[in-house]
Formats: C-alpha cells, sequence, structure tokens
C-alpha cells in the first residue's frame, strides 16, 4: 500500500514538472490557456463551439481535444473556425501535462491568442492533474443532476469558473439550483458561474464577457 502511494506521487510531481515547462511555452508566446473539465455530455464541445462563433473573428484560437479514441471533437473544432489538435489517450481517462506537451509542440504558439483544452469527459482524475494551463473551467449540466458538487468535490474545489450548460432543460428536469450552488459554495466560495444553454444561447454573452476579460487582462502582463 505504502508502495502504491509512492509510486502515484512519483507521477503528479513528473506531471507538474512538464505542466511547469508548458507553462513557461505558453507565456513565452503570450498564450492565454483554459482546462476545460466536464462529465461526458456536459457539452465541452458544444461550449466550444459557441466560444468560437462569438470570437473566432477578435481571437486566435486553438483547440486541444483530449478523447480516448476518435477524432469527433477536434473536427467540431476545426469546423467551427479554430486550429484543432486531437489527442487519443489510448485508455487514459485523463489528459496528462506529457500530452498536452506534445499537442503544444505541433502548433504555431505565437499565433494564438487563446488556447482551449478539453479533457477526456470525467468527473474525477483530470483535476488531480495539471497541464500547465492558465485556468480551468468545469462545465455542469442539468440533467447530471443537482447532487454532483457533494459527489465529486474535487472537481469542483478546484476550478477558476463554473459554467452550467443546458437550462433550457431546466423545466423538464428535478433540479434544485439552490441546493447545487450550496454545494458548490461549500467547496469553492465565490466561484464564478455562468449558467447557460448551448442550444438557446442565454447566459453566453456574460460567458465570452468573462473569457475576453481573461485573455485580456493576461496579454497585457
Ligand atoms: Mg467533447
Ligand atoms: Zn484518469
Amino acid at each position: 500500500m505504502t508502495q502504491r502511494v509512492q509510486v502515484i506521487e512519483n507521477i503528479l510531481s513528473a506531471n507538474d514538472q512538464v505542466a511547469l515547462e508548458n507553462r513557461r511555452l505558453l507565456e513565452a508566446a503570450n498564450v492565454y490557456a483554459l482546462n476545460f473539465m466536464a462529465s461526458p455530455g456536459a457539452g465541452k464541445t458544444s461550449l466550444i463551439e459557441q466560444t468560437l462563433k462569438r470570437i473566432s473573428s477578435e481571437l486566435h484560437i486553438a483547440v486541444v481535444d483530449g478523447d480516448i479514441a476518435t477524432s469527433i471533437d477536434a473536427d467540431r473544432a476545426a469546423a467551427a473556425g479554430a486550429l484543432a489538435i486531437q489527442i487519443n489517450t489510448g485508455g487514459e481517462c485523463h489528459l496528462d501535462a506529457i500530452m498536452l506537451k506534445s499537442a503544444l509542440s505541433e502548433l504555431d504558439l505565437q499565433g494564438i491568442d487563446l488556447l482551449i483544452v478539453e479533457n477526456v469527459g470525467n468527473l474525477v482524475c483530470p483535476a488531480s492533474f495539471q497541464l500547465g494551463t492558465h485556468q480551468s473551467v468545469l462545465i455542469a449540466s442539468i440533467p447530471e443532476g443537482d447532487d454532483k458538487p457533494y459527489k465529486y468535490p474535487g472537481m469542483y474545489r478546484g476550478v477558476d469558473a463554473l459554467v452550467i450548460n443546458k437550462t433550457d432543460l431546466l423545466p423538464y428536469i428535478t433540479f434544485d439550483m439552490d441546493y447545487f450552488r450550496r454545494g458548490v459554495e461549500m467547496l469553492n466560495p465565490g466561484l464564478v458561474t455562468f449558467p447557460i444553454s448551448c442550444k438557446t444561447g442565454e447566459g453566453l454573452d456574460s460567458w465570452i464577457a468573462w473569457l475576453r476579460i481573461q485573455v485580456s487582462s493576461h496579454s497585457i502582463k
């Protein structure tokens, strides 16, 4: 048991080293990078599409998509106007810094303002692996249920922004928004939160406004 703990600690610290290298590469090219995390089907790719639709005329955006298999998501991001790179993790249920490093080596970072990393759909381990991105965004969705902050605290604790997608489904699904938000507040007090619907476009303006501020305040530094 002790040995196993030691192995996991070593893997994580090796990962953190590479995450630091990734951060330096991004900083050197003045790229602001976000890590999108969520369960499968919450709407990471849909949010990327809607985001690209609204700001790809102002910013050069690249998307790195992590999936166990296929290039469906990278194809969607490319169709929406991003430079897109797919990472197939070969069974791994999260992205790690080494995978991101190899994707970064395929991009001309100098020409990019915003990098969105779409992590593997999973509410457990992506939170444990630093990638070197500047901030993390968790995308929750109404059909997942209002108890997810309580059941997956690790994911909610470490993120810098929370998107609650599929608000258009609220009339059809039992989802107690106050209960959900209380759970979030307990884990991550004051977390900036955007209830949105990628389907109707509701709430997306606030999300885009926040994103613009993050990118511009980063590039001023
Ligand atoms: Mg996706
Ligand atoms: Zn994993």
